[in-house]
């Protein structure tokens, strides 16, 4: 067996997922804009045609020449026709005139003022325009938002919805992406029961397998959840294996600390290639990290099985594995102030869990949970944040900013 990292510190093992993903990044992928929707952008995106492509009037109105209007109350100009949104035709104006024009229509040559409707009245051909207004006014000009040449998008940027809308702008039908991780999800343990079934003497229901697919489902992945393993090294080795040859990433949880029915640290030992095992975390200190070596070519993530742990281990490091598999760079922090004052005893850096509110101020706030056990799922599920609190003993005052992780 080789020598791993072992109790290494949070900063210790988000460096080697990092580093570790940053040598296995997954392949590029031409994909429809329609299904492109939450990945991540593989290659810069440049601009080829300005938006607005054309001149366009912001309002429904009338076009005009500025230097028709008086430079105090009312203007009459003569209608010389109309300029729709949408139609090829284009009715120029000369002095003294004016086209009725919607919203997005191209502006008619001459004109380079629009005033809106409300602040005129018709009467026949005949347009009052009740007061002056500034030269441009209401008029949207041809590249104002984007011109051509100019960085649309950055590999490593999420395609939401707003930047999925800026490339359909630039009538982009299909964008680069990164594919995403397939993951197979595995729960083990002999005390395990689905929901539905009955419970028997010293049995508890499976929850870590929802809890690990909903979190990877947020993260728009498609997770395939395994039957659960029975505490069997063989079974274990050989469903692992089996996930191993066919998935990029394989979750466990449960198994993987030092109790006799822990099959897991020992084969990936002996198997595999353990990047790290256990991290100074609270929850999660038995994380291990490997490489499937003899049970195959994915990454194999092996939380352990207290759900909170879960929860903790798979914002902490999960997450970010998965999000630099696809060369998403890592997410901003964000912070919040403790509402109320918090002891913090451990030595171990702390994933507490708490509820984000609104102080008086409206900055910003995180209700800490006193229930702290790994097991206490009603805290967690009462709770939206963990509050990542440092290695060591300390007393925080309420109004403290500390860095939160929510979920
Ligand atoms: P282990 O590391 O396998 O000893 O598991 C630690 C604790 O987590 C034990 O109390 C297990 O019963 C519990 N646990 C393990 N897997 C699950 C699961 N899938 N759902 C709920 N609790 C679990
Ligand atoms: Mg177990």
């Amino acid at each position: 067996m080789t020598e791993f990292p072992t109790r290494i510190s949070y900063a210790e093992a988000a460096a080697i997922i990092a580093s570790t993903a940053a040598a296995r990044r997954l392949p590029v992928e031409r994909c429809a804009l329609q299904r492109a929707h939450g990945r991540i952008l593989a290659t810069d995106l440049t601009a080829t045609i300005a938006q607005p492509p054309f001149d366009n009037s912001a309002m429904d109105g009338f076009a005009l020449r500025h230097a028709d209007l008086a430079a105090e109350g009312e203007t009459v100009l003569a209608l010389a026709g109309e300029q729709f949104a949408g139609t090829a035709d284009q009715p120029a104006i000369g002095p003294g005139q004016c086209v009725r024009i919607t919203t997005g229509a191209p502006m008619p040559p001459g004109a380079d003022t629009v005033v809106m409707k409300e602040n005129t009245r018709v009467d026949g051909n005949r347009v009052h325009v009740l007061g002056p207004t500034t030269r441009g006014r209401h008029v949207r000009l041809a590249g104002e938002d984007t011109a051509p040449g100019e960085r649309l998008l950055q590999a490593g940027d999420v395609l939401t919805p707003s930047r999925i809308a800026l490339c359909a702008m630039q009538g982009l039908a299909e964008l680069d992406v990164r594919r995403p991780p397939t993951v197979a999800v595995f729960s083990t343990g002999d005390e395990l029961v689905e929901p539905g079934m009955s419970l028997g003497p010293g049995q508890i229901y499976n929850s870590n397998r929802e809890l690990l697919m909903g979190l990877l489902r947020a993260e728009g992945l498609e997770p395939v959840a395994w039957p659960t393993l029975a505490d069997d090294p063989a079974h274990v080795e050989s469903s692992l294996r089996h996930a191993g040859n066919a998935f990029d990433l394989v979750i466990t949880c449960g198994g993987v600390s030092a109790g006799e029915k822990d099959y897991l640290p020992e084969l990936m030992q002996t198997q595999g290639r353990v990047l790290f095992w256990k991290s100074r975390l609270k929850p999660g200190m038995p994380v291990l990290f490997a490489e499937g070596g003899g049970l195959g070519e994915a990454l194999f993530l092996c939380l352990p099985g207290n759900p909170v742990s879960v929860l903790a281990t798979w914002l902490a490091l999960g997450r970010p594995l998965v999000d630099a598999l696809q060369a998403r760079p890592p997410r901003p922090k964000l912070f919040a102030r403790l509402a109320t004052a918090w002891s913090k005893r451990h030595e171990r850096l702390e994933f507490l869990r708490g509820r984000l509110v609104h102080g008086e101020d409206g900055v910003l706030s995180v209700e800490p949970n006193p229930a702290d056990g790994s097991n206490r799922m009603h805290a967690a599920a009462d709770s939206d944040a963990l509050l990542v609190l440092e290695e060591g003993p300390r007393e925080y005052a309420a109004g403290t900013a500390v860095e939160v992780i929510s979920y």
